[in-house]
């Protein structure tokens, strides 16, 4: 054992693993190795620690570039945080803090406060609260609204936006009761007000994500619920999953529903992700009236579904950047966005310089996160040809940080928009060293 500890090839895992992980796994394979009775050597047994440790380390979450042009990619943790997010997880994570502690008079204070101010102030709703993310934020105000009552929701809209999350199974499992109506394509105003009964609880209205029905469609606009509702004193809820705090139009993409717009169309509630459009961390943010929020804050559920202080850090940091677009600009999903052709074009001469059978060329982009599906966004790709593109994209992966790529029509590309131009130089040396020449 001792040995096999001081041997060089294990010994430089000890920074990663820490030297007590290190004997646990060497226990484990020595003592397999003398189970299986077949005599392994010294050297064998060292490869299937080897082996083991490898494994330890992929287990636990690393940083990727990511070079798939999907700026919102779920799997690779959405939106990156921007510099003064990360500094204010760091220095409340890292020391106390006055989370629930009223600086003023000394006493307990609420962890919602700061970051309800901010969130009214820039929606314009009268209130708003934070969870873990838009699933609980949903499912919470169903619990605190819906249940053993009825909810009206347009067929068109009960989809599954991924991530196991469907409409109707939420409903349920909060003990609502779901009443669909409409046809898969045209849902009108006059459906919703037929199913009306005294048991209705809410409207809801959902943003259909990942899903598009084109062609002969129709689906009652926001106001038409809202006005419906008043009439017969039913609050509307609206779940926008992506939830812009700004026009994304300003950034060449299509106008994807804000939040603002949302709340001045007199919706009750709205529901909205911290890690998507806004370029937080994953947070579930509930806005709208003072009295509604109110309601929810009285929920026990709440306590189940409260977010942590580095989340709360994270969001409050992320939420001082929507003063104007250029502090806006500080956060990596806008700045992403707000790279020019030209800019990207520029970025690309590198690449191209560097590895000179590859070619830069105009490539699609997309928000992902499940907002948007439709809108692209125009970008500038590397493609590199290759007769085994898909052993090319596994060395980028082996890389360390890991690079993620596409591959398209049999060629890897790599795509400018969501790698950041200070991980280029890292990136252009991986290619190098991972290409295979033709
Ligand atoms: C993404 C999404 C959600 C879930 O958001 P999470 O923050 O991932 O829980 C809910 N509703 C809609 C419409 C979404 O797009």
């Amino acid at each position: 054992m001792h040995r096999i500890l001081k041997d060089e090839s294990i010994a430089g895992y000890e920074a990663e693993l820490g030297r007590e992980r290190i004997r646990r796994a060497a226990e484990e394979v020595i003592g397999r190795a003398r189970l299986s009775g077949d005599g392994q050597g010294y050297d064998a047994i060292v490869a299937t620690l080897r082996e083991r440790l490898d494994d330890l380390r992929g287990a636990s979450p690393t940083p990727v570039i990511n070079a798939t042009g999907i700026l919102l990619h779920t799997n690779l943790g959405r939106a990156p945080l921007s510099a003064d997010a990360v500094t204010a997880v760091a220095s409340f994570g890292g020391g106390y803090s006055n989370l629930e502690y009223d600086l003023e008079t000394g006493e307990r204070g609420s962890r919602h406060a700061a970051i309800g101010e901010a969130l009214r102030t820039i929606t314009g709703a009268q209130d708003a609260l934070v969870v873990n993310n838009c699933a609980a934020a949903v499912f919470l105000v169903l619990d605190t609204f819906a249940k053993g009552r009825e909810v009206i929701v347009a067929r068109s809209q009960l989809v599954e936006i991924g991530g196991g999350f469907r409409v109707p199974e939420v409903l349920e499992r909060s003990g609502a009761k779901l009443v669909e109506v409409g046809t898969t394509n045209r849902v009108y105003i006059e459906d919703f007000e037929r199913a009306l009964s005294p048991r209705t609880a809410l409207l809801l209205r959902m943003h259909a994500s990942n899903y598009r029905i084109e062609g002969f469609a129709h689906d009652p606009s926001a106001r038409d619920l809202v006005m419906l509702g008043r009439r017969a004193g039913v609050p509307v809820v609206e779940d926008l999953g992506g939830g812009a705090l700004c026009d994304l139009a300003e950034y060449g993409t299509a106008h994807e529903r804000t939040v603002q717009e949302t709340i001045g169309d007199g919706v009750a509630l709205v529901t909205f992700s911290g890690d998507k459009l806004i370029g937080g961390p994953q947070a579930g943010i509930v806005a709208g009236r003072a009295n509604l929020i109110a309601r929810i804050r009285n929920n026990p559920l709440l306590r189940a579904l409260r977010v942590g202080k580095l989340t709360i850090a994270a969001l409050g940091a992320t939420l001082r950047c929507y003063r104007d677009r250029a502090a806006r600009e500080r956060l990596p999903l806008y700045r992403k966005l707000a790279a020019t052709l030209d800019e990207l074009s520029e970025r690309a001469k590198a690449y191209v310089g560097a590895l000179p059978c590859a070619s830069a060329g105009e490539s699609v982009a997309y928000l992902g996160g499940g907002a948007l599906p439709q809108a692209s966004i125009a970008s500038i790709a590397i493609a590199v040809p290759s007769e085994r593109p898909q052993q090319l994209a596994a060395r980028l992966r082996a890389e360390e940080p890991p690079i993620v790529t596409r591959i398209e029509r049999g060629r890897l590309l790599l795509d400018l928009r969501t790698i950041a131009p200070e991980e280029d130089r890292f990136v252009i040396a991986s290619l190098l060293s991972a290409y295979v020449p033709l």
